[in-house]
């Protein structure tokens, strides 16, 4: 009754009640939900009920809400002031630090959201090769910028949108300079190449894609992509705005055994406020003003704010290294679910990579945004229900990655993995 009216009230002064189209709950029906706050592993919802949180804003939340140490550092930065659009010592460090975890850049320019990174990165691709195409994988989300709001996945997706262009209101002139190819197919990325000899300024990809549901890349097919992305002089953007930090202290790329000419990243390193980057070697990153020709710009970035938050995390994060146990709760969580998917007799398996996971309603794993699309969109809805119902907030869509945060516990996870196992019995019942 509370969220009811809740949303009633939103209504009424804010486009479809929320601030972005997922939290509607469209794909899975049912009135959206409301948080007043959080603890650890907890969210506190408005009607009084407790939620165990495996969304953690996104992946933003990797130590969990209401981190003591966090709340200290950024009551402190709030104490000396907010914001000043004048350069502070604080993001110098934040630069450093973030350019001494990542192998392959030199330096990384501060924005306010995943979105303005790509955004910037792409630009900056452009800038740097004097060349206008863009190539994307179906099913990898880069934010909502005109360009990439083309077969994206995620919110895009979960708004039931079949076509080409998931907007209205993009250019179609815009939309045409970006290609779209499947992921983890770089005999597409190869054809797409050859079909525009010199024309294109960069392969854009998620290398662990989060935002079609979690489907992580077949054994080499990123380093065939490099490769053919760097035979066509294109540059390869890394976009790692969930990846980054989340799977290892640094890029996924690395862990593929690639190098990314552009890296963006956003969600973990903003420490749960509004900062993402983007970065490169110097000699690409210098082409940004006042340096260079490319320009690129923010009132807030850089937000000291958001800079206390961030190097807390990002210490954290170096202290106590929480990737091992992410990952074995992650497991434990996926396969608890799969073993009571497959009791109850429900088509439902779960696709794991490192610390993420995703239950995909389907007997088999997708590898690409049509086999995802083959999911049964109306059993994940009544799989999230039946979770919700019992204590447990899923992402509120097939084609999103659920997180877990350090903050979780083994407790956690049983509870999760029962609730599960009710969920999917009532299913099959
Ligand atoms: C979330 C996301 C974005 C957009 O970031 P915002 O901060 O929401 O603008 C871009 N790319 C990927 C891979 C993302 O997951």
């Amino acid at each position: 009754m509370e969220h009811e009216k809740l949303f009633e009230r939103a209504q009424r002064v804010i486009p479809g009640g929320v601030n972005s189209p997922v939290r509607a709950f469209n794909s899975v029906g049912g009135t959206p939900i409301y948080v007043t706050g959080g603890k650890g592993s907890r969210i506190f919802l408005a009607d009084g009920r407790e939620l165990i949180d495996c969304c953690c804003s996104w992946g933003a939340m990797i130590l969990g809400h209401g981190d003591e140490e966090v709340a200290e550092a950024v009551a402190r930065a709030a104490r000396a002031g907010t914001t000043f659009g004048i350069n502070t010592p604080q993001e110098i460090e934040l630069a450093e630090w973030l350019v001494a975890h990542i192998p392959f850049i030199d330096k990384v320019r501060l924005v306010n959201s995943g979105t303005e990174a790509v955004m910037s990165a792409i630009r900056l691709a452009r800038g740097v090769t004097g060349r206008e195409l863009i190539i994307k994988c179906e099913g990898c989300y880069h934010g909502h910028s005109d360009g990439l709001l083309v077969s994206a996945g995620s919110g895009v997706l979960t708004a039931g949108d079949g076509a080409e262009v998931a907007s209205a209101g993009i250019p179609a002139a815009l939309a045409r300079d970006t290609l779209v190819i499947p992921y983890n197919d770089p005999e597409a990325a190869e054809r797409a190449f050859a079909a525009h000899p010199g024309r294109v300024a960069a392969l854009i990809v998620e290398p662990v894609a989060g935002n079609m549901g979690c489907v992580p890349p077949k054994p080499g097919s990123l380093k065939a992509l490099a490769e053919a992305a760097h035979r066509a002089g294109a540059l390869l953007i890394c976009d790692e705005v969930i990846n980054a930090f989340r799977f290892r202290l640094g890029l996924w790329s690395e862990a593929e055994g690639i190098e990314p000419d552009i890296v963006t990243m956003g969600k973990v390193i903003g420490g749960g406020f509004p900062l993402a980057a983007l970065g490169a070697k110097a000699e690409v990153m210098d082409a940004l003003a006042p340096e260079g020709r490319v320009y690129q710009a923010g009132t807030l970035s850089g937000n000291p704010v958001a800079v206390a938050a961030a190097l807390t995390v990002l210490r954290r994060l170096e202290r106590e290294n929480p990737y091992p146990r992410l990952a074995a709760m992650a497991k434990r969580v996926a396969e608890g679910i799969d073993a009571a998917a497959e009791k109850a007799g429900v088509a439902l398996r779960v696709r794991r990579h490192e610390t993420l996971f995703t239950p995909f309603a389907s007997a088999e794993l997708p590898w690409n945004l049509a086999e995802a699309k083959r999911c049964d969109s109306r059993l994940y809805a009544a799989f999230f229900h039946g979770m919700l119902a019992r204590g447990v907030y899923l992402e509120p869509s097939q084609f999103e990655v659920n997180f877990l945060s350090a903050a979780h516990t083994e407790a956690d996870c049983a509870q999760i993995i029962s609730a599960a196992a009710e969920t999917l019995a009532a299913l099959n019942g």
